[in-house]
C-alpha cells in the first residue's frame, strides 16, 4: 500500500490553500493594526523549555508532547504550544531591553500534540497567536480579547461566546487551592486517576478535566473569584469595564482555568455554541511570571492562541464561502505551429501581472479548450495560423462566450479592462 500521512495530520492541498491564505491576510492585518509584529521561532525546542514553561502537571507535558532524543543526545520536543518559544526568543535576543511593551504574533505555527484524533482535534494543528510582553494593565487583556472577537466576527463566525475568568496570582491562589482541596477531599473517590494526582500537585487542574465523572464532582466547587486579592479583583474589574465600554458580549465563567500552568489573573476562551456541541476556537490569558520563571526579568505578559483548523471548520459549518481566486485569468490555446507565439504571449501577460498559462502537453486545440474550462480560466486566448500571421489573438470570455480579436500586444489591456469592470 502507498504510504499515508501519519494519523492526526492533514494536508493543505493546492486546491484549498487559498482558504488558509485568506485567513492569513485577515489575521496579519488585525495584528498589525494593534502593533503586533511577526515572530518566527523553530518548530522544535529543548524539552526543558516546555517542562519548565508549560508546567509538568499539565496534560500537554505529561501526555501529549512529541519528544525525542536527537543524534547529539539532546532531548528535543516539537512545539506543543506557541508561547514558550516566543518567550525564549524574547529573552535570548534581549528584546526586553528595547521599547516595552513588546508585541509579537505568530501565524500558522505548527503545533504538535499527541492527542486522540477526532473532529477538530489533530496531532499537528496550526495556530495564530499573539503575545504582549511588559504591560500589566488590563487594557491589553481587553485588546487581545477584542482582536480575537472582531476577527472571528468579521469572518462570519456566529454563536460566539467570550468567556473570561481570573485565576488570581501567587498571593491569592494558595488560599483558594486550600479551599478547593477541602472541597475535593471527600470526593476523591469520584475523580479519575489523573485528577487524584492533580489534587495533590495542582488542584486547579481538576477543574479543567474533560471527563464527565470529574465534571460532575466539581460542579459545586468554590470559585476562585471569591478568593481574589485586591489587586487581582481590580484588574478583573478593569478588564470587564473595557469590554463593556466596547460592547463586547462576554460571560464570567469561573470554571475556565486553561490547560497550561503559567496563567495568572485573566484567562479567557472564545467558544462557539452550536446544537452539535461547543468548540473552543481561541484560548489565552495573562502569564505574569513566565518570563522570570524562564530566567528573564520580572515582566508581565499576556497572549492568546487561535486554532486555524478550527476557524476553517466553523466557516465550513456556517457555509461561508471564501472567495476563490481563478488559477488562470488567461489560458492561451494555440495551433501546433504557433507555439512560439503562444509562449511569447504567456510571458508578456505574466510580465503585466496577469495569471496566464498555455498547453505544455501537445494537446489538440479541442483538448486545450476542455482543459481551460476544467481549470476555470476566465479567458481563452487562441492563436491559430491567421492570428499568428496578423499578430493578433482571439480572446474568448469563458463566462459569457463573447469573442473579440485584438493585437497580441494588447491582450493584457483587454484583461485589465475587464478586471476594472469587475471591481
Ligand atoms: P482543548 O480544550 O480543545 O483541548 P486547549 O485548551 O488544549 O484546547 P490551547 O492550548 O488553548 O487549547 O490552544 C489554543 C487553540 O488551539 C484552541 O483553542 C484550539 O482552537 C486549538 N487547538 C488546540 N488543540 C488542538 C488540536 N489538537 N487540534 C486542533 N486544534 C487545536
Ligand atoms: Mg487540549
Amino acid at each position: 500500500m502507498a504510504i499515508q500521512a501519519p494519523r492526526g495530520t492533514k494536508d493543505v492541498l493546492p486546491t484549498e490553500s487559498y482558504r488558509w491564505q485568506y485567513l492569513e491576510e485577515k489575521m496579519r492585518k488585525a495584528a498589525a493594526l494593534a502593533g503586533y509584529r511577526e515572530v518566527r521561532t523553530p518548530v522544535f525546542e529543548h524539552t526543558e523549555l516546555f517542562a519548565r514553561g508549560v508546567g509538568d502537571t499539565t496534560d500537554i507535558v505529561q501526555k501529549e508532547m512529541y519528544t525525542f532524543t536527537d543524534k547529539g543526545n539532546r532531548s528535543i520536543t516539537l512545539k506543543p504550544e506557541g508561547t514558550a518559544g516566543a518567550v525564549r526568543s524574547f529573552l535570548e535576543s534581549n528584546l526586553y531591553a528595547d521599547a516595552l511593551p513588546c508585541k509579537m504574533y505568530y501565524l500558522n505555527a505548527p503545533i504538535f500534540r499527541y492527542e486522540a484524533p477526532q473532529s477538530g482535534r489533530l496531532r499537528e494543528h496550526h495556530q495564530f497567536g499573539l503575545e504582549c510582553f511588559g504591560a500589566q494593565n488590563a487594557t491589553v487583556d481587553a485588546e487581545l480579547i477584542m482582536l480575537a472577537y472582531h476577527l472571528l466576527d468579521e469572518l462570519g463566525v456566529r454563536n460566539l461566546s467570550v468567556r473570561i475568568n481570573s485565576i488570581g496570582c501567587p498571593n491569592c491562589r494558595p488560599t483558594y487551592h486550600g479551599a478547593l482541596k477541602d472541597y475535593l477531599v471527600s470526593r476523591l473517590d469520584g475523580l479519575c486517576e489523573d485528577c487524584k494526582n492533580r489534587y495533590e500537585r495542582n488542584p486547579l487542574r481538576v477543574l479543567d478535566c474533560k471527563k464527565p465523572g470529574c465534571r460532575a464532582q466539581v460542579a459545586d466547587a468554590p470559585s476562585m473569584l471569591d478568593y481574589l486579592c485586591e489587586e487581582c479583583r481590580a484588574h478583573f474589574e478593569e478588564l470587564q469595564a473595557c469590554l463593556k465600554a466596547e460592547n463586547i458580549p462576554f460571560v464570567v465563567d469561573s470554571r475556565i482555568v486553561r490547560g497550561l500552568d503559567y496563567y495568572t489573573k485573566t484567562v479567557f476562551e472564545l467558544v462557539t455554541e452550536t446544537a452539535g456541541g461547543n468548540l473552543t476556537v481561541c484560548g489565552g490569558g495573562r502569564y505574569d511570571h513566565l518570563v522570570s520563571q524562564l530566567g528573564g526579568p520580572d515582566l508581565p505578559a499576556v497572549g492568546f492562541g487561535m486554532g486555524i483548523e478550527r476557524v476553517l471548520m466553523l466557516l465550513d459549518g456556517e457555509g461561508i464561502q471564501i472567495p476563490k481566486p481563478a488559477q488562470y485569468e488567461v489560458f492561451v490555446t494555440y495551433m501546433k505551429d504557433c507555439h512560439a507565439d503562444a509562449f511569447r504571449l504567456v510571458q508578456a501577460l505574466r510580465r503585466q501581472g496577469i495569471r496566464a498559462d498555455m498547453d505544455h502537453c501537445s494537446r489538440s486545440l479541442k483538448a486545450q479548450f476542455k482543459y481551460a474550462n476544467k481549470v476555470g480560466a476566465l479567458w481563452a486566448a487562441t492563436i491559430g495560423e491567421d492570428e499568428a500571421k496578423a499578430g493578433t489573438v482571439r480572446m474568448k470570455n469563458m463566462q459569457n462566450g463573447e469573442e473579440q480579436t485584438v493585437p497580441q500586444d494588447q491582450a493584457w489591456e483587454t484583461i485589465r479592462n475587464m478586471r476594472k469592470e469587475a471591481e
